[in-house]
């Protein structure tokens, strides 16, 4: 009988209710005010026919939940009706301002907004946006004020309640984001202006971040690290070292040859048969996307600390820097994420003063290929501090790599020995093995760039010490399981995207290969390794010491005579 009841309650809602009055707001919204995104999920060319249709239904589902989940939380007697009648109202406006003029509602644009006066704003008003208010907004709004007071309830009750319809509204979300993740990620990276058409949480996102934005204190400097970083005394005769740290993008490590990879994606570095080359087989990234892993590769914190630092704090480039060593950071990506700013750096397009132009075929006028990176190296050493030079230098080439989904961008035309290869950049569309081989030429780029960054070191050698160390700063999923390109959180992101591969090489005839216990480096080589040890072998690598130095995260510290 009381199921009977509950059945009969569920199709009757009792529309007094917050909870039932938030809900009901979450689907008019999810589904109608946004109108013009499932428009426009229609004339995506990724995603057609059925598919589409499923993709778009399953993203309607996942925005009514997402916005049910967060109106369940301020679904309080006081506050939710007016609160509805607002939303309502702005998802009304919005709906037809970007159904009309196809405009993306983020921070910049409510800060546009505010800066907007009243004359413009007058020239935005028309008959169609007071039509899409009062059908999308206002009738609803008038209905959801009309309806009787909210039935009294104990506070833990109603809490518990909101609670509970908070976090089965995020399970619904999530559960329907699974359910179509390779489109939904796809979707999301090739269209990030998307997101901003969600209504109504593009205006709570907006509105929040431009006002939290406002209030925020000008950030000041980062905190300081190693302040007491210096060298060690080199020993009589030895060359100052020159460390390559050449920082790789979306690699991931199953792609090498070099750790087993069927196939040859890795020639150039096997052609080179050096025995002072060592590929690590068991290496974990820190995050699985750049922004995540960056900071974190060059923090001496490591993965599980790094999360809890607030603010921004200094990194191995300062700390190199400090004790007395020459540093350049050297980018042919979006730039070194602030961890390059108080140290000498470069994109690669800006070539110093004398330098010969970078050879036709390099850059595009968008991008450059990566051994872009390569070009007069000499002549920028000259440019830097030969004091420091004198001591050591630690050069940073930050590469293109793998980065997706364009992958067929990244291989230059003579280095592509993987064919056919998807040249589209909504990789589903293309068949599995056409992005494989599109992904692997991109490897075998990066294989080349590394053996020729080789024998550049070589040539080093009359005045330095040369090594290299190479590391991606995360991998990459290309259609296993349904998924591609990277940025899962960290918790249940598959193997492709946290195993990286990291090379090491030391010439053996080189000043530290001899520092070192023979044979000892090649224990290494299934040794698990990640992200957390680059800070400590750099320094080590370098001879530095500072209060941050962990030998116990220095992979070559064991093996130091
Ligand atoms: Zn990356």
């Amino acid at each position: 009988m009381s199921l009977l009841k509950r059945l009969l309650a569920w199709f009757q809602p009792d529309t007094s209710r917050p909870l039932t009055q938030a809900w009901l707001a979450a689907l008019w919204m999810g589904l109608l005010a946004n109108w013009p995104l499932w428009q426009q999920l229609q004339t995506l060319p990724d995603i057609t026919g059925v598919r589409g249709l499923v993709f778009t239904v399953a993203f309607a589902g996942m925005v009514t939940a997402a916005t049910g989940a967060l109106l369940s939380l301020l679904a309080w007697p006081r506050l939710i009706k007016g609160l509805l009648a607002v939303l309502l109202l702005s998802a009304g406006a919005l709906a037809h301002f970007i159904g009309s003029y196809c405009i993306v509602f983020d921070p910049t644009m409510v800060v546009n907004m505010m800066q907007t006066d009243v004359r413009e704003t007058r020239d935005l008003l028309s008959w169609r946006l007071l039509v899409s208010m009062a059908l999308l907004g206002a009738l609803p709004a008038w209905w959801l004020l009309r309806r009787p007071a909210a039935p009294r309830q104990a506070f833990a009750k109603r809490l518990g309640g909101n609670v509970a319809s908070f976090g089965l509204g995020l399970v619904a979300m999530v559960l329907l984001a699974l359910s179509v993740f390779a489109d939904l990620s796809s979707t999301m990276r090739n269209y990030k202006t998307l997101r901003y058409m969600v209504t109504p949480l593009n205006a709570v996102y907006s509105v929040s971040s431009a006002a939290l934005r406002g209030q925020a204190a000008p950030s000041g400097p980062p905190a300081v690290i190693g302040a007491d970083a210096h060298l060690l005394p080199r020993t009589d005769g030895t060359k100052p070292p020159l460390l390559l740290f050449v920082v790789g993008e979306t690699a991931r490590a199953m792609n090498f040859s070099l750790n087993g990879y069927a196939r040859p994606t890795n020639p150039a570095l096997a052609a080179l048969a050096d025995p002072g080359l060592l590929s690590l087989q068991q290496v974990r990234s820190c995050g699985t996307s750049t922004a995540a892993s960056l900071p974190c590769m060059f923090s001496p914190l490591g993965r599980t600390a790094f999360g809890d630092v607030k603010g921004t704090q200094e990194n191995l480039l300062d700390v190199l820097q400090r004790a007395g060593l020459a540093v350049l950071w050297l980018d042919n990506q979006s730039g070194c994420k602030g961890l390059c700013d108080r140290v000498p750096n470069s994109p690669t397009t800006k070539l110093p003063e004398g330098a010969a132009p970078l050879p036709a075929g390099l850059c595009d006028g968008e991008e450059c290929f990566d051994e872009s990176l390569l070009h007069e190296l000499d002549r920028r050493i000259a440019a830097l501090d030969q004091e420091r030079v004198k001591r050591g230098l630690v050069l940073l080439m930050h590469q293109m790599g793998s980065h997706g989904p364009a992958y067929f961008k990244r291989s230059p035309p003579d280095l592509k020995p993987f064919q056919p290869e998807c040249r589209s950049n909504a990789l589903q569309q293309c068949p599995r093995e056409q992005v494989v081989n599109g992904y692997d030429n991109t490897i075998a780029t990066t294989d080349r760039l590394l053996a020729r960054s080789i024998v550049w070191l070589r040539t080093q050698a009359s005045r330095f010490d040369p090594g290299m160390l190479y590391v991606s700063d995360h991998g990459e999923s290309l259609g296993e399981n349904g998924l591609y390109l990277h940025g899962m959180p960290y918790a249940m992101a598959p193997d492709e995207q946290t195993r990286v591969p990291m090379l090491l090489w030391l010439p053996q005839d080189g000043g530290l290969a001899a520092s070192l216990k023979p044979g000892c480096l090649q224990a290494l080589r299934d040794k698990p390794a990640s992200h957390d040890n680059l800070f400590h072998t750099a320094m080590g690598w370098m001879g530095a010491r500072a209060d941050v130095y962990k030998p116990e995260w220095d992979l070559l510290a064991g093996c130091r005579r």
